[in-house]
């Protein structure tokens, strides 16, 4: 089976988030199930500049305004076509950002060309190649089972939903210039609340859908959560299915990390925490050390560890945090005046490896989280993930119950409703279990056992495409 792997993100090409993480790590997890992955992708300069030479593999006279190219090369095990558009790609700054931080105004333009060029490759454009299933990821590649659709292309697509939040809106007047039909144009088809949504038209058009957790498949029904395509997920929720993220064990795992110096034996969390410690300015303490790695922004309830960190602090505990986003809430982070708590802006891999490594505890204390990957890590290196009651934070950890533990099939401490108070209860209860080393180890042994990489969530999206292609 041959499948097209639409993202606007790829490990170790490009990466602002999750998204990245699951598109650089679910082809080498397909190819175990039969699945032959090329993955389409922008030529960002970074990108450009990473893959060296590449061959032309299509020509496009026309790709929104100006011609391009697809170049097809191999790269770090991916096997990649790049959407070459100097007009909409070659550019500084970030992906989808401007040096002033606020979205290129051409965004929507830019990823309707690659979904264009996807529903292009779906049509057979390029003649020796032609997919099976196209799978696009969220909006930036919403427009291509659209235009599927509207070409007549054989090929089936999926849609899946990395986070509900980022809708791909654009006004109504921009229609004609994206190639949308006026017949579709209507609220059964991609237009949303007057705009056009381009995620929303994913939504309409693929043939599946998926998101990134059982539990965030069943929470997009609801309003609370479906950020207004509630009803659109509700009306196709027959094609639905929540496929948790794996993790990428050749880059995580504790035995093999190159960020790391020691985690060979029970002793390595206490080298790395140590090494931590320092590298944090934090104090030699008897107290839980807890991380965050995290994206700085209202979803991720962070706002709420501020609240609660006096509970933390009391009770002996640490917080090492590495972040970046909202600028009020680095302030605020940068603004904490306490010898426990330090705090690093900005965006560090390997500094990444060491806080999972190095931390008693990872704390995620979302609004939502549709997967969520770093309470994952935080399993796999022992560092117990103290976690939102949300998406696929609940369907991941497992709360340190009395029925839970005798069980030995504890992970961690989950709380709900997502306040502050309750969050400041949970960390107390953290910091109960932290107290008794032996219950702790153990709770460790049983994070590190829970699967965590992509095996059987491969073999789902490997059993979806083959439903679709097979008509089952
Ligand atoms: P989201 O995609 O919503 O940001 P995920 O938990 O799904 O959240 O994925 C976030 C990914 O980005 C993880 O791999 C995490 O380690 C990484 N990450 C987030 N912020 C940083 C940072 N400041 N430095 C290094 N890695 C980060």
């Amino acid at each position: 089976m041959k499948l097209l792997s639409v993202t606007s993100e790829c490990v170790p090409l490009v990466k602002t988030g999750g998204l990245a993480d699951v598109a650089g790590a679910l082809p080498e997890a397909l190819k175990a199930e039969g699945i032959a992955v090329r993955t389409l992708l922008p030529g960002y300069r970074a990108v450009m500049a990473a893959v060296g030479k590449a061959k032309p593999v299509l020509d496009l006279p026309d790709c929104g305004g100006a011609p391009a190219r697809v170049l097809a090369v191999k790269h770090a095990g991916l096997d990649l076509l790049i959407l070459d558009a100097p007009h909409l790609f070659d550019r500084g700054a970030g992906i989808y950002l401007d040096e002033t931080g606020k979205d290129w105004p051409d965004n929507i333009e830019r990823f309707a060309a690659l979904s264009r060029v996807a529903a292009d490759i779906a049509k057979g454009d390029l003649k020796d190649w032609v997919p099976d299933v196209v799978h696009c990821h969220d909006w930036q590649a919403g427009l291509a089972p659209y235009f599927m659709k509207l070409d007549g292309a054989k090929a089936y697509s999926v849609m899946t939903i990395h986070n509900i939040a980022f809708q791909g809106i654009a006004p109504a007047q921009k229609r004609g210039a994206l190639g949308i039909a006026p017949k579709d144009f209507i609220p059964g088809g991609v237009e949303y609340f007057g705009n056009i949504s381009t995620l929303k038209a994913g939504l309409m058009f693929a043939d599946a859908l998926t998101t990134v957790s059982p539990t965030y498949a069943e929470e997009l029904m609801t309003p609370e959560f479906g950020m207004g395509l509630d009803g659109v997920i509700k009306h196709r929720k027959d094609v639905l299915t929540g496929i948790l993220n794996g993790i990428d064990q050749t880059v995580w795992s504790p035995e093999t990390d190159p960020h790391i110096s020691t985690y060979k034996t029970p002793r390595g969390k206490a080298a790395n925490k140590a090494a931590l410690q320092d590298e944090f300015g934090l104090p030699v303490s008897d107290g839980p050390l807890c991380v965050v790695v995290s994206r700085l922004t209202e979803q991720k309830g962070l706002d709420l560890l501020l609240e609660a960190l006096p509970t933390l602090l009391a009770r002996g505990g640490q917080l090492a945090l590495l972040g970046s986003g909202d600028p009020a809430l680095e302030k605020a982070f940068q603004s904490v005046d306490n010898p426990n708590v330090s705090v690093r802006i900005g965006y560090d891999e390997p500094l990444s490896h060491r806080m999972i490594a190095g931390g008693d505890a990872i704390l995620v204390p979302s609004r939502f989280e549709p997967c969520g990957l770093t309470q994952l890590y935080g399993l796999r290196y022992g560092t117990l993930p103290l976690v939102a009651l949300t998406g696929g934070l609940a369907d991941t950890v497992i709360a340190a119950t009395p029925a839970s533990m005798a069980r030995e099939v504890a992970t961690g401490v989950q709380f709900s409703p997502v306040t502050a108070l309750s969050l400041s209860n949970a960390l107390s209860k953290l910091c109960d279990l932290y107290a008794q080393p032996r219950l702790w180890a153990k709770l460790q042994r049983n994070a590190m056992k829970q699967p965590v990489g992509w095996d059987s969530s491969a073999k789902a999206y490997a059993d979806l495409y083959r439903g679709l292609a097979e008509g089952t």
